[in-house]
This record gives structure tokens, C-alpha cells and sequence, in this order.
């Protein structure tokens, strides 16, 4: 099972990335994690891409294709995998799809999250997530049992740097001229299905499940 999640920020694709994986046990490559470890641990990848990530820009696309590129060639991608985050731009899609020949793999299924624009600006600024884990949470509709520490793992819990009100502006402009493409680049592949995700978890998670029935 070789798979895409394609959306907006906060359309919720790592929410759902994160379940979706858990239950079929195969990895979660989120390019948006991997830059952020590499920036919490000054990493050579992490210092060049840290100016980008703050303003809500791509970071470059040599860069994010070098990453997962390697990442796909580690052991336990041969069961598969789920790519949240990557491909964003046609570049990106046609360096993977170059990566996927010559390792002789294919993209089974894309997912489209579509959200309207109101939904993902509510999303994203009040988003919180585990210092330690990485689960998600939102201050509204999601809340830790105890305010701002992380119900799984009793870490604290933080606001990304890019998950403010202007930031998101950016990022929201950026995914549609960079990415929203890709919507047609895949349904031309035959291998886009898209769900609406302007729902609760749950709901949303039992559509992407049907997707493998
Ligand atoms: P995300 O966690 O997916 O929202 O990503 C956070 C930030 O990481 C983005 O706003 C970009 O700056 C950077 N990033 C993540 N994935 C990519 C990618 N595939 N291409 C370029 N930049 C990326």
C-alpha cells in the first residue's frame, strides 16, 4: 500500500495520515515532521530550511526530494507507505514519480482532503501538538484532558511557529498556486479520490477507510 495524502494546511491529513498508519502498520512520512526535527536539532537540512518553514514558504524542492528519497529506501518502507506533505508542486510530483521507477514501485491511491477556507484557518490557529510525540490537539475541539500536557505521553504541549493567523494566509496561498495541481495531475493518473473534510475525525476517518474497501 503506497499511498498520498494531498491537502490544504489544516485540511487534516496528518490527523487522519497518523490513524490511517497506525492500523495498516506502515510508516508515516510527514516531510513537514522530518524538517522540524531537523530545525529543533540544527541539522544542516534543518538551519537552511528553518527561514522558509517561519514564513509559511516551500522549502526547496531539491532539498524535500533528497529526504524522501532516502527515506523511501529504509527497510520498512517495502510494506508500504503513507507520504503526508509531499509531493507540493508538479516538480516534487514528477522528481517522485522518477524516485518510484527506479526503485519499481507505484502510487496505489491519492487522497484529496478539501476544506473550505474559514474551517482551516480555525484549524490551524488553535492547533496544539505534543513536544514529545507529536499528537495533535486543538483548543476547542480537541482538548487535552489537562490543559496544554499531551493525554498519551503527559509532555507538554506547543503552538507550532507557523500556525499563526498570518502565517496561515501564506500557507494557504502557497498550496494553491503550488499545490492544487497536483488535484489534476493525479486525477489524470486515475488515482485521486477526494474527501470533503469539513467534518468531525471519526467521520472523516470512515471515509478514508472506505477508500480501501
Ligand atoms: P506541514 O507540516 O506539512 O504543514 O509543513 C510545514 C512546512 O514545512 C511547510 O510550510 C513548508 O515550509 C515545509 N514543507 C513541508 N513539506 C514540504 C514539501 N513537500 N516541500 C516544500 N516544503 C515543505
Amino acid at each position: 500500500m503506497r499511498l498520498i495524502f494531498l491537502g490544504a494546511p489544516g485540511a487534516g491529513k496528518g490527523t487522519q495520515a497518523q490513524k490511517l498508519c497506525e492500523k495498516k502498520e506502515i510508516p508515516h512520512i510527514s516531510t513537514g515532521d522530518i524538517l522540524r526535527e531537523a530545525v529543533a536539532n540544527k541539522t544542516q537540512v534543518g538551519l537552511a530550511a528553518k527561514s522558509y518553514m517561519d514564513q509559511g514558504k516551500l522549502v526547496p524542492d531539491e532539498v524535500v526530494v533528497n529526504i524522501v528519497s532516502e527515506r523511501l529506501q529504509k527497510p520498512d518502507c517495502k510494506k508500504g507507505f503513507l507520504l503526508d506533505g509531499f509531493p507540493r508542486s508538479l516538480k516534487q510530483a514528477e522528481e517522485l514519480d522518477n524516485k518510484l521507477d527506479e526503485l519499481g514501485l507505484n502510487i496505489d491511491k491519492v487522497i484529496y482532503f478539501s476544506v473550505d477556507e474559514d474551517e482551516v484557518v480555525r484549524r490551524i490557529t488553535g492547533r496544539r501538538i505534543c513536544s514529545k510525540c507529536g499528537e495533535n490537539y486543538h483548543i476547542e475541539s480537541l482538548k487535552p484532558k489537562k490543559d496544554g500536557i499531551c493525554d498519551k505521553c503527559s509532555s507538554e504541549l506547543y503552538q507550532r511557529n507557523d500556525d499563526t493567523a498570518e502565517t496561515v494566509k501564506k500557507r494557504l496561498d502557497v498550496f494553491k498556486k503550488e499545490s492544487m495541481p497536483l488535484v489534476n495531475y493525479y486525477k489524470n493518473k486515475s488515482l485521486l479520490t477526494e474527501i470533503v473534510a469539513n467534518k468531525s475525525i471519526d467521520e472523516i476517518f470512515n471515509e478514508v477507510i472506505e477508500v480501501f474497501l
